[in-house]
C-alpha cells in the first residue's frame, strides 16, 4: 500500500521586506511579499528523500494561508511534491496557534495520511510547537527535532540531536515528526520540476469541507490574543570612539553610561 506523506508548509511573510501589523493587530500577509518557510523547505526534503526510498509513496504538501499561500505550495510541488492542499477561508483570519492546528488536523484527516512531516518552526511565528499539538490532536504518535529521519517496516525512525546527547527516536506509523535545518540541504526546483508543477493538482478547501464551525476559530476562536503592538523605534547613529591614546577609557566610560557594565 502506498505511503501517503504530508508536508506542512508556511506561507510566511519575506523577512528582507517591510513587515507590519494590521489594524486588528494581526500580522499583515495581504499587502507584503511572502515565500515558503525556508525552515519548512527542509520538510519537504525529508518527504521527498522518504518517497524515493519507499517503494509506492505520495507526498502532499499542506497549507492554511490566504490567497498568496499558493506560491509556497507552488514552491514545494516543484521541488517534486506530488499533490496540494489549500485551506482558504476569510475566517481563518487571525487564528493563533490553537485554531491552526485545529484547521491542519482536519485537512490532514481529510486528505489521509501515514505520516505527516512539519519545519522544526516557522521563520515569522517561530513557536516551533504546532508540530506537538497536532500530534495531540490527530492522537498519534509524535518524534519532533530530527536531525535525520527514516521509515522502514512500518515505522519512523530519527535521531534528535541535544546540547549534551544524540537521541534515537522511533514511532510507528501514523505519526507526526519536525525536522531541523541539519536534517540535509533543501533542493532547487529544476526547470523541469517547475514545469511540471503547473499541471499538479492543487486542492482548495473551506471551513465547511472540513466540518469546522466559524467560532472555532479566527480571533474568537483563538485562545490568545494580541493586546497591543508598538513598532521598533528606529535605529539611531551611533556613537563613533576615536582612538588617540584615550580610546580604552572613553569605551569603558561609554559602556558604564549606558550601564553594560
Ligand atoms: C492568514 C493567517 C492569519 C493568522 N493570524 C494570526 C493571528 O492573528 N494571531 C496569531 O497568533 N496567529 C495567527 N496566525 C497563525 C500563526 O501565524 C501560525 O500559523 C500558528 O500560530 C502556528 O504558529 P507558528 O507559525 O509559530 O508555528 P510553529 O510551531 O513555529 O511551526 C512549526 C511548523 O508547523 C507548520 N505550520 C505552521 N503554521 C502552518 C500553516 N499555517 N500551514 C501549514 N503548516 C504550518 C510548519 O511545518 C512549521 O514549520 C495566522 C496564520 C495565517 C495563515
Amino acid at each position: 500500500m502506498s505511503l501517503r506523506i504530508v508536508v506542512c508548509v508556511k506561507y510566511v511573510p519575506d523577512a528582507t521586506g517591510d513587515r507590519k501589523f494590521a489594524d486588528d493587530l494581526t500580522v499583515d500577509r495581504e499587502d507584503v511579499d511572502g515565500l515558503l518557510s525556508e525552515l519548512d523547505e527542509y520538510a519537504v526534503e525529508q518527504a521527498l528523500q522518504i518517497a524515493e526510498e519507499a517503494d509506492d509513496a505520495e507526498v502532499t504538501v499542506l497549507t492554511v494561508g490566504p490567497e498568496d499561500a499558493r506560491d509556497a505550495l507552488r514552491k514545494a510541488l516543484s521541488m517534486g511534491a506530488d499533490k496540494a492542499v489549500h485551506v482558504d477561508d476569510e475566517s481563518i483570519h487571525g487564528s493563533d496557534v490553537m485554531a491552526t492546528s485545529l484547521v491542519l488536523a482536519k485537512a490532514i484527516e481529510k486528505t489521509g495520511y501515514d505520516l505527516v512531516i512539519a519545519g522544526m518552526a516557522s521563520t515569522d511565528g517561530t513557536m516551533g510547537v504546532l508540530p506537538a499539538i497536532l500530534a495531540e490532536r490527530l492522537g498519534v504518535p509524535q518524534v519532533t527535532l530530527l536531525s535525520e529521519v527514516k521509515v522502514e517496516d512500518g515505522k519512523v525512525t530519527g535521531r534528535r540531536d541535544g546540547d549534551t546527547a544524540s537521541e534515537q527516536l522511533e514511532a510507528f506509523l501514523p505519526a507526526v515528526v519536525s525536522v531541523t535545518d541539519q536534517s540535509g540541504e533543501a533542493r532547487y526546483p529544476s526547470f523541469k520540476g517547475i514545469m511540471a508543477a503547473k499541471k499538479k493538482p492543487v486542492e482548495e478547501l473551506e471551513l465547511d469541507d472540513l466540518d469546522i464551525d466559524e467560532d472555532e476559530v479566527g480571533l474568537e476562536g483563538s485562545w490568545t490574543a494580541v493586546d497591543s503592538a508598538d513598532e521598533r523605534p528606529a535605529r539611531t547613529a551611533g556613537t563613533i570612539v576615536k582612538d588617540e591614546g584615550e580610546g580604552g577609557k572613553q569605551l569603558a566610560e561609554y559602556l558604564a553610561s549606558q550601564k553594560f557594565i
